[in-house]
């Protein structure tokens, strides 16, 4: 997304040379007048003022726009190959039960992975029959509430939450549950790297590889793959609907061909079963994963290309094998709330610590400084967790003090404790200014902790000059709650 001009005071200082607006900040961000940053037109001083910091700030115009976006791109593509799409917001990301409103109202669907994400969306008002249920370890009351909300599918991930399934499916004696099965395609996608491999040595889904052979008495004889054996048996199964076929092939992608091929092994799948049955699977999820752009320069996936390119692929898959096309479905998560979405922070000590030279010889003069803000890994783990890279601002003013290399950490008792690795930060912020944090919206608030007994923040949305709090912030009081004493 472009972000179109504002009111912006050309600025003093530049490190980035992006300044905002722009990528990776959402659509409404903006430098105002006076230099400081403007989300949707709400001044972040006075936002960091009224909510306190740390904050995550979400544009509402901003996902519903990305929301939109995903939609339509789909919409068309997969129309103009004849085919139908349906786009789930994958919930995980971010969910909250204005979030859930706003995708929905938006035509999306929900995706949810435990009864805690489902309670939100069915809180939401979003129908069961626009909601999916994932897992690899779903729960019997989990399953029990999904299919008493009569959710539109859910997502099996083993042969023995087949068995489950059709059990809670009949104890109810209703309409037989829909379910898809999750397999593993061997294409593991993620940042640029994308790699295949026979067999895939993780927890989720069923594998397309087959197993190996199995000694017979008149010889060799291919075992079925995992992923053939769990659909022959919800076909077995009279309590259980046969959905569809799901594959995720991994999270931050920037390159298309991973979803291709992981699309081709999926209907490569459903044809053999049709062969071998009669049956012809109705969908295909084709899962998530869409990337974004999280720092200056980097760019994001774009949908309308992404989408006409997975629509083409899968046409002329369906072709070679000679079967009709399904019905799709995809999943974005972070591409629809992470964007949308900034950290707005506190800096308090800054520190410059001398760190050696490029070799690590001591008595160099290359200085770090170390920028404390008033969060952390509590707020933010991805940096922590995958090695993640963030971009920060100063935002409460603009400098024209000479730039130093920054990294900005938290208040929390590990060295690790890190937001942003390397930024260019003007050389004399200092405690009291404020520092936004970009593409934060996706997997930061909903995988928040409360280490070191740090209250969690709040989630702000801001909209034409309006601010509304959607997840308040935690108190010490909420924290104190659930100790017994
Ligand atoms: C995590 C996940 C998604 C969403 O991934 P994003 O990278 O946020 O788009 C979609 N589907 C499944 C099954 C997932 O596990």
């Amino acid at each position: 997304m472009s972000a179109s001009a504002g009111p912006t005071t050309p600025p003093a200082f530049s490190p980035t040379g992006t300044y905002v607006p722009g990528e990776p900040w959402s659509s409404g961000v903006r430098r105002g007048p006076d230099g400081a940053l403007t989300v949707a037109g709400v001044d972040v001083r006075e936002l960091a003022v009224a909510q306190g910091t740390p904050a995550y700030v979400l544009d509402e115009a901003d996902l519903r726009e990305r929301a939109r976006s995903y939609r339509r791109a789909f919409e068309a593509a997969f129309a103009e190959v004849g085919a139908g799409v349906d786009v789930y917001y994958a919930g995980k990301a971010f969910l909250s039960v204005a979030v859930a409103r706003w995708v929905h109202a938006e035509g999306l669907r929900v995706d949810t992975a435990t009864g805690g994400e489902l309670a939100v969306a069915l809180r939401a008002g979003v129908p069961g029959e626009h909601i999916g249920l994932h897992g690899n370890n779903k729960s019997d009351a989990e399953i029990a509430r999904a299919l008493d909300a009569g959710v539109g599918r859910i997502i099996v991930d083993s042969l023995v939450e087949v068995e489950r399934v059709a059990a809670a499916s009949r104890a109810r004696g209703g309409a037989p549950a829909p379910v898809m099965i999750r397999v593993t395609t061997g294409v593991h996608a993620g940042g640029h790297e994308y790699i295949s491999t026979a067999h895939e040595d993780q927890k989720f889904g069923l594998s397309l590889a087959t197993g190996g052979h199995v000694a017979t008495g008149t010889g060799a004889q291919t075992e079925d793959s995992p992923a053939m054996t769990a659909l022959l048996a919800v076909l077995a199964h009279p309590e259980l609907e046969l959905l569809g076929i799901h594959s995720h092939i991994g999270s931050q992608i920037l390159d298309p061909s991973g979803f291709e091929v992981a699309a081709r092994k999926v209907l490569e799948l459903r044809a053999a079963l049709a062969q071998r049955t009669g049956f012809l699977v109705p969908e295909v999820d084709l899962g998530g994963g869409y990337g974004i752009a999280y720092l200056p320069g980097e760019v994001a996936l774009d949908p309308d290309r992404i989408a006409k390119d997975v629509a083409a692929s899968v046409a002329a898959s369906s072709a070679d094998l000679g079967t009709p096309l399904p019905r799709f479905s995809i999943e974005p998560g972070r591409a629809i709330v992470g964007p949308a979405g900034l950290t707005l922070y506190t800096v308090g000590t800054v520190k410059p610590v001398r760190v050696g030279g490029p070799d690590g010889e001591a008595g160099s003069t290359i200085v770090r400084t170390y920028v404390s803000i008033d969060g952390g890994m509590s707020d933010n783990i991805r940096p922590a967790l995958y090695g993640a890279d963030y971009h920060a601002e100063l935002a409460n003013r603009l400098s024209d003090a000479e730039p130093v290399l920054a990294r900005v950490v938290g208040k929390h008792c590990e060295s690790g404790d890190i937001v942003v690795h390397d930024v260019l930060l003007p050389g004399d912020v200092r405690a009291g200014d404020l520092l936004a944090v970009a593409a934060t919206g996706a997997y930061g608030r909903s995988m928040a902790s409360n280490y070191n007994h740090v209250p969690r923040p709040p989630v702000v949305a801001v909209a034409d000059g309006g601010t509304r709090v959607l997840v308040r912030r935690e108190t010490e009081d909420d924290l104190l709650a659930l100790d017994q004493g």
